[in-house]
């Protein structure tokens, strides 16, 4: 596809709702304003000189339009290049984000505060889909940003996904949960798709704002995925898929979905040969999606379960070949459990922050409560937790994008950062008291949305599970 030149494209999103997000992103650029320096010799910032024979007001306007198209390009430029994390020092460690990070970062934040927080609440209330973040998030590169670079996406790291999903968490886990999901739905494509798939379900992504959504839990199989009943029959070119999921995220509102069935029906087939993975359009006849779950949290994400009835998927639609599902499905989390673990401590920053904040003014006995050394200590806990599970996310998503296996860190990323947010969030309601308990304030949401990072990805019980196998192995192989 061609690029579309500036011009065009300012004129064609004028006026249109999509202009306002790329207005949103110029602004951000410029108030960055180190965008100048940093990419200082690419491009020179156009100056206001004016030429010949022009009034006043036409310098004036030539110069707005300038700056216009070069606000534009700054802000593809800086959108499209590809994100990574130092990693270079001469101590061989690097906890400093690049630039490119911190104005993604900057980005995120802003978009958090602006778009998200002030509608969090009635989302809560009402469970409404948050379409609208969706779309604005779409337009900004909020969303997507693993997908690779031939298929127009920005081809970043789990690194940056995870600074952006920390940022967005802080708004609302709910809507974050929305947008992540669909991250977990393509991960399979990502690692296991062939070039036509690819380009067909994340391209399908790219161009519109849609999302996606992974389809393995059952009724009867959550933490054993090798309970998963759901069964694939290969007829001639296709497989019929029968069967029930259930608790989908974006089960409702996905395009498509990555499916997990069995294929070998032999009970003793072991797992890693017994399933396999499936891209399944939401559209095909005999997929019925349930009623949206009323859940304790996190209630802006679609959460459903989904009746597949003689739902016929082309053998195109086989992500590597038949058996391979089991192995796409785990390989899957390596991937999506930094993000998990980011957002439970961009839930456990906003936690801190609510509880510092009232601390400071709530005052009793005198003095605001902050000065209480017992409130006072609540919060260096929180800002011990926040410190560390960002460290542990860190760690896990640098060692996924190092290509060095990260099963063992991401747990440890997502089990800690889980307790850190259910922690962080039920003493930022002690801190507020009474008014902690009451929906007048943001921190009662925030202790119900924590609850599902012990949960979902795999249960914190999950991630121990993971963690003693692999110090176990290791010790077995000599390395204590
Ligand atoms: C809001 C929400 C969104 C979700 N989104 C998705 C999604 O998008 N896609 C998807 O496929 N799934 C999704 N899930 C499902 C989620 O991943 C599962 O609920 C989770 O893996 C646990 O499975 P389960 O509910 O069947 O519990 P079970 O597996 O029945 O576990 C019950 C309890 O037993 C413990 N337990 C089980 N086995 C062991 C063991 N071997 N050792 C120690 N303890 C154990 C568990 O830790 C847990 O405490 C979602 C769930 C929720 C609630």
């Amino acid at each position: 596809m061609e690029a579309e030149d500036s011009r065009t494209k300012i004129s064609r999103l004028e006026g249109t709702s999509d202009w306002a997000s790329w207005k949103f992103q110029m602004q951000i650029i410029l108030e960055a304003n180190e965008y100048a320096d940093f990419l200082s010799g690419e491009e020179p910032k156009p100056q206001r000189i004016p030429r010949a024979g022009e009034t006043d007001a036409e310098t004036d306007a030539r110069f707005k339009d300038e700056l216009k198209v070069f606000n534009v390009n700054m802000g593809v430029k800086i959108a499209s290049r590809t994100f990574a994390t130092e990693g270079k020092h001469p101590n061989g460690m690097a906890f400093e984000l690049n630039e490119t990070q911190k104005e993604f970062q900057e980005l995120a934040r802003k978009f958090a505060r602006e778009e998200i927080i002030p509608v969090a609440a009635e989302h809560d209330r009402t469970g409404k889909y948050p379409w609208e973040i969706i779309k604005k998030a779409h337009s900004l590169g909020l969303m997507n940003g693993h997908i690779p670079q031939d298929i127009g996406g920005l081809g970043m790291g789990v690194f940056d996904g995870c600074l952006v999903a920390e940022e967005l968490a802080y708004g609302c886990t709910g809507i974050m949960t929305a947008l992540e999901a669909s991250g977990l739905g393509q991960t399979p494509v990502l690692i296991a798709g062939n070039k036509e798939q690819k380009k067909k379900y994340l391209g399908r992504l790219v161009e519109e704002p849609l999302v996606a959504a992974y389809c393995v839990t059952e009724p009867g199989a959550g933490s054993d995925v090798n309970g998963v009943k759901t069964r694939a029959e290969k007829k001639g070119d296709e497989y019929i898929i029968n069967g029930q999921k259930m608790w989908i995220t974006n089960g409702g509102v996905a395009n498509w979905y990555f499916l997990l069935a069995r294929t070998n029906p032999d009970p003793k087939c072991p797992a890693s040969k017994a399933f396999t993975g499936f891209i399944v359009e939401r559209e095909t006849p005999g997929i019925t999606p349930g009623r949206k779950e009323l859940n304790m949290g996190q209630r802006a994400s679609d959460t459903r379960g989904i009746t597949f009835e003689d739902v016929r998927v082309p053998k195109e639609n086989v992500l590597l070949s038949e058996g391979e599902g089991f192995k796409v499905a785990m390989q899957t989390f390596d991937k999506t459990r930094p993000p998990v673990a980011a957002g439970a401590v961009g839930l456990a920053q906003r936690a801190l922050d609510e509880a510092l904040k009232y601390s400071m003014e709530r005052k009793a006995f005198g003095v605001p409560i902050v000065h209480h050394q017992a409130v006072a200590f609540l919060i260096a806990e929180m800002a011990i937790g926040v410190e560390t599970a960002r460290l542990a996310w860190q760690k896990s998503a640098w060692a996924v994008d190092q290509g060095k296996r990260n099963s063992y860190e991401a747990s440890i990323a997502k089990a800690y950062a889980a307790d850190v947010a259910n922690k962080c969030a039920t003493d930022a309601v002690q801190v507020h008291g009474g008014n902690g308990f009451n929906s007048e304030y943001p921190v009662e949401k925030l202790m119900r949305d924590a609850k599902i990072y012990q949960i979902y990805e795999g249960t914190s019980q999950i991630q121990r599970l993971i963690i003693s196998r692999a110090i176990l192995d290791k010790a077995k192989q000599g390395g204590v």
